[in-house]
């Protein structure tokens, strides 16, 4: 019998925590981490040749939309998580109360990767979104005590509350449903996340009812809820949310990412907690693709690589408080992607479709989730 399952060899090994990067080969035993160490022997059912590429957590997406009818069509977590080295995707709010029983029986079960749940704080989650109906009856499908008994009833999977903010999209039930989320947060302990772009209402009051470990979504949004003046300068209350904790996250998406609105948050020194896609139909074959593709553009933006790739591991781990997830650790599970990371001159496209010529591009090579093998570059 082989001393490990899996042992991927000589590779840049991530320290997500330090957002550095050290030599080590890592090896697999029954679906965990079993060693990290240099010079380890080649004694596995399956040896990886890891040098010159870099092995890190296995991508955790924070934002996306999986499994679950999106303006009337679906796309499948395992069609484009494992090529992507995702081993993790957050739903953010498919689901309300009313059906996330389905979609733990129908998606969250029936996936190779592990589907987490922000749920709804409506309880049709996105059922008839971007209707009038939707913006008209939105807060009337509000039932916090079965919001709260459906988070009780299934924590391993529900991680937090999503609402929407959006004027076009929740009209006058805004900020009402956001204050219920913060009654279901504070009884049940999971943090919120507020998805941004249009106004009203206003960013400032969104934020004052955002809290330490609470998110927002489409933070480098190009609509009227961005995170920077008319003039391009960050929003003091927007400094003042960061400060006492509060995350941003990218959520690409088809309207929510513009270089424009990054390069004016980046040049104050502020950076996206968690890079994420919102992926959906709509925008899986273009703009946003896949989350390598989304972190591409932040690398290409001039952020660090170490950080970039903190923002798909330790900090989505953090907002779902799976932190064994974002890091590659002895007993941690053996959810692992290989990466490459490939010079040449590359085009990226945001929402405006503003093109970004860069030199660098992250491709993902092997992806392991809970120690098995779902995806290798070249294989059938
Ligand atoms: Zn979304």
């Amino acid at each position: 019998m082989p001393k490990y399952d899996v042992i991927l060899r000589g590779g840049r090994v991530l320290d997500s925590v330090n957002a550095a990067f050290y030599e080590a080969d890592v090896a697999v035993k029954d679906g965990f981490i079993c060693e990290i160490a240099a010079g380890l022997p080649a004694d596995a059912s399956q040896v990886f040749d890891a040098c010159g590429k870099l092995v890190t957590p296995g991508l955790i997406d924070m934002h996306t939309h999986l499994g679950f009818e999106l303006h009337t069509k679906t796309i499948q977590a395992d069609d484009y998580c494992p090529a992507a080295g995702v081993t993790s995707a957050v739903d953010m709010g498919s689901a309300g109360a009313y059906i996330f029983p389905w979609y733990r029986e129908q998606a969250i079960k029936k996936a190779a990767v592990r589907l987490f749940s922000f749920i709804n704080i409506a309880s049709l989650g996105t059922i008839a979104i971007h209707t009038p109906y939707y913006v008209k009856n939105y807060g009337k499908y509000i039932d916090e005590a079965d919001t709260i008994r459906t988070i009780a009833e299934n924590r391993e999977y529900i991680r937090g509350i999503k609402v929407f903010m959006a004027g076009t999209m929740t009209g006058k039930w805004a900020l009402p449903a956001l204050r219920a989320a913060r009654r279901v947060a504070d009884a049940t302990g999971v943090p919120i996340a507020v998805h941004i772009s249009d106004s009203p209402p206003a960013l400032p009051p969104i934020l004052e009812l955002l809290q330490k470990g609470d998110i927002v979504t489409h933070c480098f949004t190009a609509h009227g809820q961005k995170i920077v003046d008319a003039s391009g300068k960050l929003l003091p209350e927007v400094l003042a949310a960061r400060q006492r904790g509060v995350r941003f996250d990218i959520g690409h998406g088809a309207g929510s990412f513009a270089f424009s609105s990054a390069r004016a948050a980046l040049a104050q020194g502020f950076l996206p907690d968690s890079i994420s896609t919102d992926l959906y139909y709509a925008n899986v074959d273009g703009p946003v693709y896949d989350l390598p593709t989304t972190l591409n553009k932040l690398l290409n933006l001039g952020m660090p690589l170490e950080r970039v790739l903190q923002t798909a591991t330790l900090a989505p781990a953090q907002n779902i408080r799976r932190p064994d997830l974002g890091v590659l650790a002895v007993g941690n599970p053996a959810d692992i992607a290989v990466l490459e990371l490939q010079e040449g001159t590359f085009a990226f496209t945001d929402v405006a479709k503003e093109t970004l010529t860069g030199k660098q591009k992250l491709c993902c090579d092997l992806t392991l989730c809970q120690g098995n093998i779902i995806y290798q570059r070249g294989a059938l």
